[in-house]
């Protein structure tokens, strides 16, 4: 009889030989044997599960460490991102601001040699040279409002508008582009909007000329009709329905979607023929769905196109427009005292010859501590204040001026018409915001509205 080895080794030396006769003890002793190979079997099992659990522990000990690195890296990943895409606003905003001085200094001499009666060649160049700034400044403008609106950094403000006198500013800042293309802009207004409704003006400018820029821009010797209608009445809000419909050269139905996308027309000649980033639309389309609405498009090839889409508005308690004639064909602002805060030299030249013309009477601070002087020791009509100056910048000077002076009207002078920005052109006190760099026709009415309405 074959014993476990164990067993065999303890029965050599402890056992007699002879007590091996014993059919008794030899029982016995298989008994023994077997019990021992269970033993040594589930000693073997155990061991081999415990080599198992630990295999099976280090495994996930392994895991467990890679996706802690994993974490770390992520969020080095994360931490490298935000500061990519704060670096990459920054970068922006600094590139738009170095871009849009000495852009402002091309359009403004442009619209002031326009006006010194150029020979008729020389028009022509100017009207070039004027288009191609303008397209520059917007395509900017675009690209940075794109940036904006990626890093989800838009905020919408609320506030008054007088929402009639919005669309005919709008239809007068494009009119003479659209004639340009032998086009007729008209205006639809239903009666029911109330006078005043209450949102983001800029915005709703910003996605209105988007699409009036574009019905001018794709139609030639045809009708643009911009309308307005009241869809519906809550208690603190109402929705109006905006269309801007054109007979121009429309877009085949498998082009419609794509046109949303950024970068993107509706085919490879619009570029050359009509110039354009396939940007606009995109950010017509985000800013709308940032505001719950979306816009939709109805178009045919060679028939025509409707954008439109329908904004909600809180309702204002200003029911009453004031009193008010404008009479914007005189340009005349009568000898008004106006105060130009600017520290940039040609800016300072381009509006002043500008309100010169219009025979305001212009001083000039080249920064808000000198402002805040010339506003204590004069009785200006107005101050048209730059941001950005040395010294002390438009906000501080605004506030410091605000607080002897209640009265007189502050216009911010800005690069950038952001809703931060113009939130904190209020905060200081002022009263509002001209864009720079300003046609001559936006600065006058500007002008025209604090100084003679
Ligand atoms: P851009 O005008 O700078 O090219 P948009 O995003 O504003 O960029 O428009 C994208 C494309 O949509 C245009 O290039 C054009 O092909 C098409 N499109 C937009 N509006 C009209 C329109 N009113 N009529 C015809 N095509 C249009």
């Amino acid at each position: 009889m074959i014993y476990e080895p164990l067993l065999e080794k303890q029965l050599e030396t402890l056992l007699p030989k002879a007590y091996l006769e014993d059919e008794n003890i030899r029982l016995f002793l298989a008994a023994v044997s077997e019990t021992y190979g269970y033993y040594e079997h589930h000693k073997k099992l155990h061991e081999d599960s415990l080599l198992t659990s630990e295999r099976r522990y280090l495994e996930i000990k392994e895991q467990i460490e890679t996706a802690k690195n994993l974490e770390v890296e992520l969020t080095e990943a994360k931490l490298y991102a935000e500061n990519d895409a704060n670096a990459k606003s920054d970068f922006l905003s600094v590139m738009s601001h170095e871009i849009r001085t000495p852009l402002n200094a091309i359009i403004g001499n442009v619209h002031l040699l326009q006006q010194e009666d150029p020979m008729p060649s020389q028009e022509e160049y100017l009207r070039v040279l004027q288009i191609s700034s303008e397209n520059l400044l917007s395509l900017i403008n675009d690209i940075l409002d794109f940036g904006k609106i990626e890093e989800g950094r838009i905020v919408f403000s609320a506030r008054d508008i007088d929402i009639r006198e919005f669309i005919y500013n709008l239809q007068a800042a494009n009119k003479m582009r659209a004639e340009e293309r032998g086009n007729k802009l008209t205006v639809c207004i239903d009666e029911k909007i109330p006078v005043f409704v209450r949102g983001d003006e800029v915005r709703l400018n910003q996605v209105l000329n988007n699409l009036i820029t574009n019905a001018i821009k794709f139609t030639l010797n045809g009708h643009i009709r911009i309308t307005m209608q009241l869809r519906e009445v809550l208690d603190e809000e109402l929705s109006i329905w905006f269309e801007v419909a054109d007979d121009g050269i429309g877009i085949e139905k498998e082009k419609q979607e794509l046109i949303f996308e950024r970068f993107t027309q509706a085919n490879s000649d619009i570029t050359r023929q009509f110039g354009g980033s396939g940007l606009g639309l995109t950010i017509v389309k985000r800013l709308l769905q940032l505001q719950c609405s979306d816009i939709k498009v109805e178009s045919e090839a060679g028939i025509g196109s409707r954008f439109s889409f329908v904004l909600s508005f809180s309702i204002s308690d200003t029911l009453e427009r004031p009193e008010k004639k404008l009479d914007f064909k005189l340009h005349d602002l009568q000898g008004a005292k106006i105060l130009l805060v600017e520290d940039v030299e040609f800016n300072i030249r381009i509006a002043e010859k500008m309100l010169q013309n219009w025979k305001a009477v212009v001083d000039v601070a080249e920064n808000g501590q000198i402002a805040i002087e010339k506003a204590r020791a004069n009785n200006y009509q107005l101050i048209l204040m730059d941001l950005q100056m040395p010294v002390m910048d438009g906000y501080r000077a605004s506030a410091a001026i605000r607080r002897t002076s209640r009265n007189v009207p502050i216009v911010a002078l800005t690069a950038s018409v952001s809703s931060d920005i113009t939130e904190k052109v209020y905060e200081a006190g002022m009263n509002g915001y001209l864009s720079k760099p300003f046609n001559p026709e936006d600065l006058y009415r500007t002008v025209y509205k604090h100084v003679m309405a």
